[in-house]
């Protein structure tokens, strides 16, 4: 499970003059499990098949990446899946088309209402859970805990601590970003692009690392979670046409068109040598 897949590609992009900008494409790290989802599920299922659990469970919307990203590695590995999905409304409904696939998957779904969802990360409701499914590892909203920051650590290699100044990802929960924080050396600068706005994730952020190479900026352009307009769509159909990348308009897309948007503005010195983590999240496509 999970063991030594082949090296992760380094894409670099061209006619970008001075700054160099390389893409590392963790969409392409496993068939099934893709990119930044399968670095913060590996240690966490290792650890649930250590003990023993037959089951993984976890929490999220109806269109969570995280949720679709465990059925995945549920099924690639060998578990059975349950998802506490927000919505008790979507129990009577048709099954929207990410759903759909993770039912395809084996997941089994529990629709709470939304006051009931937000007790997710309560010790009461935990042990409530764990008393109804006794076989589950239970695995936070999201996906990030302290054994998703020891996998998301090991995204980066001694070559991108060698050959790069700047490391570039997107942000949802931080546990991606926490990583490569831990993971790289004090001289790298690690930039963060929020999918969301606001600026609360610099504390979240905080509690996964006692490194200060860092900076997240949140999405101020778009308004937020999921949100965005034809300027990003248009852009990331350039962006993939172009240098063949295909990129989302939720997490990687806003990411690159932020990044982007530095780099015309001159943010960078010449012959700044950036690194792109590129975190996947591409099954909508699929
Ligand atoms: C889940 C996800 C993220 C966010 O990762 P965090 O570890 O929660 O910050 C970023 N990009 C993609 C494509 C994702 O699916």
């Amino acid at each position: 499970m999970f063991e030594q897949f082949k090296e992760i590609p380094h894409q670099h992009l061209d006619d970008l003059g001075e700054i160099q900008l390389s893409v590392k494409r963790l969409d392409l790290v496993h068939p099934t499990v893709s990119g930044n989802k399968f670095f913060k599920l590996k240690y966490n299922l290792l650890e649930a098949r250590k003990l023993g659990y037959t089951q993984l469970l976890s929490f999220g919307g109806a269109y969570s990446n995280h949720i679709y990203a465990l059925a995945q590695a549920a099924h690639a590995f060998g578990f059975e899946s349950i998802g506490i999905i927000r919505g008790e409304e979507l129990q009577h409904q048709a099954l929207n088309p990410i759903l759909e696939q993770t039912s395809q998957l084996g997941m089994q779904f529990q629709f709470v209402n939304r006051q009931e969802y937000r007790r997710k990360n309560k010790p009461e409701f935990l042990a409530e859970l764990q008393q109804r499914y006794p076989n589950t590892y239970i695995i936070p909203e999201g996906g990030t805990n302290d054994l998703a920051i020891k996998g998301t650590a090991e995204i980066l290699t001694d070559f991108d601590r060698a050959n790069f100044d700047v490391i570039c990802c997107a942000v949802g929960t931080g546990g991606t970003i926490a990583g490569l924080i831990n993971a790289s050396t004090p001289q790298q600068k690690i930039i963060g692009f929020s999918a969301l706005k606001g600026d609360f994730l610099n504390d979240e952020v905080c509690k996964w690392t006692t490194q200060n190479n860092w900076q997240i900026y949140p999405d101020e352009t778009f308004g937020g979670y999921a949100k965005y307009n034809a300027r990003l769509l248009n852009f990331v159909e350039d962006v993939s046409e172009k240098y063949q990348l295909p990129l989302e308009p939720i997490y990687t897309g806003k990411a690159f068109y932020q990044l982007w948007q530095l780099i015309q503005q001159n943010h960078f010195t010449a012959s700044t040598r950036i690194l792109f983590i590129h975190t996947g999240g591409l099954h909508h496509q699929a």
